[in-house]
């Protein structure tokens, strides 16, 4: 284990932002902390970063604290790398020279050496000698990574890095940027209000809520088996439907009836929230189960429709774009749910 961040708590003005925060973190391994605007995630970054103080709680990097009731460590020596959400290059040094920054004590040749390799790493090998503004915001995120890595951090620390650039390229560079902490083996923590850039580039997503950690999973378990209702309305789209466990193993919701198997705690005539999600519902023109299509969003190789159901809710359905209906007209559906989401009422 690389980080242990147990029970931090810290008040701004006496508002309480972290509610007892506790997670850990292994070794070469990329967390993100998801969640609303304003809910802690830059702060408790800060607090890690050692640019907060907590009220309480414990934060242990490596085996060392650095901070707890008795300890303080300041950010510039916790070894602790931090790229910022504007990067924050040196507008005056050339890229190589923003790399070096963090690494000026160590000899000329190594500096020099640790340089190339890491703009080998990031691809940009025959851009050293460019300053900031000669490079797209693509690549001037790249070089403040390698800045932040250059002097061999224990933990980097991303707040929304990729936030100045457009939609097609987070992706992407969330992709690029894995593989360069993979290479380095570099455990890292990122902060974003994206999920999908979370899904791209973490093992560990931990979604926070007002403060608190709701949910500390993999980005697969996050999406399969939310810890609560919260989470199943956070992550993914989905709406929460009304079921009611028949006696026959059974659960009977407005689109269809889910067979089993059931946990076991269920008993016959307990109600259910039921998350559907727009891919667990289907269109059968022979279905007796009709809907009434609201809206339609085209998506390119299929349509995600708005659908009132006969009970007065609205649902979402993804369908192959060749479906073409209009709007207004009623279609079968059916419920191919295959795996279950439900919380007790
Ligand atoms: P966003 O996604 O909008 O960046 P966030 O989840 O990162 O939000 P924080 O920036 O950590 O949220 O802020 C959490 C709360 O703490 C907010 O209510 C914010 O107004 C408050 N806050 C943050 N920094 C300070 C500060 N220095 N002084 C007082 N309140 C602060």
């Amino acid at each position: 284990m690389i980080l242990e961040v147990s029970q931090l708590n810290l008040s701004f003005d006496q508002k309480p932002v972290l509610k007892d925060f506790s997670f850990a973190l292994n070794k070469g391994e990329i967390a993100c902390l998801l969640g609303p605007s304003g809910c802690g995630k830059t702060t408790a970054l800060r607090t890690i970063a050692g640019f907060e103080q907590p009220d309480s709680g414990k934060i242990i990097l490596n085996g060392k604290t650095l901070s707890d009731g008795l300890t303080f460590i300041p950010p510039h020596l916790r070894h602790v790398g931090m790229v910022f959400q504007d990067y924050a290059l040196f507008p005056h040094l050339t890229a190589a020279q923003n790399i070096a920054f963090g690494i000026h004590k160590q000899s000329v040749d190594k500096r020099q050496q640790r340089v190339k390799e890491l703009l080998d790493l990031i691809e940009l090998a025959d851009y050293g000698e460019r300053y900031p503004h000669q490079l797209s915001g693509g690549q001037q995120q790249r070089i403040a990574l390698a800045r932040a890595l250059a002097p061999k951090p224990e933990l980097i620390l991303l707040d929304e890095p990729f936030s100045n650039l457009d939609a097609d390229l987070r992706t992407q560079l969330s992709k690029e940027i894995r593989q360069l902490l993979k290479k380095e083996n570099t455990s890292a923590i990122l902060v974003t209000h994206d999920q999908h850039e979370a899904f791209a580039i973490a093992d560990k997503i931990g979604l926070m809520s007002a403060g608190r950690l709701n949910q500390w999973d993999t980005p697969y378990k996050l999406y399969h088996e939310p810890a609560d209702i919260y989470t199943a309305h956070f992550i993914g789209a989905g709406v929460l439907l009304q079921g009611t466990v028949t006696d026959n193993q059974c659960i009977q919701l407005p689109v269809g009836t889910f067979h089993g198997p059931l946990p076991s705690l269920y008993k016959n005539g307990d109600e259910l929230h039921v998350l559907i999600r727009p891919d667990d519902i289907v269109y059968d023109e022979n279905s007796l189960i009709t809907a009434e299509i609201l809206d339609k969003d085209f998506k390119g190789n299929y349509f995600v429709y708005t659908l009132k159901i006969n009970s007065g809710e609205t649902i979402s359905m993804q369908i192959p774009a060749h479906y073409n209906h209009t709007i207004g007209s009623h279609i079968g559906i059916c419920m191919n749910l295959e795996h279950l989401i439900a919380f007790s009422k």
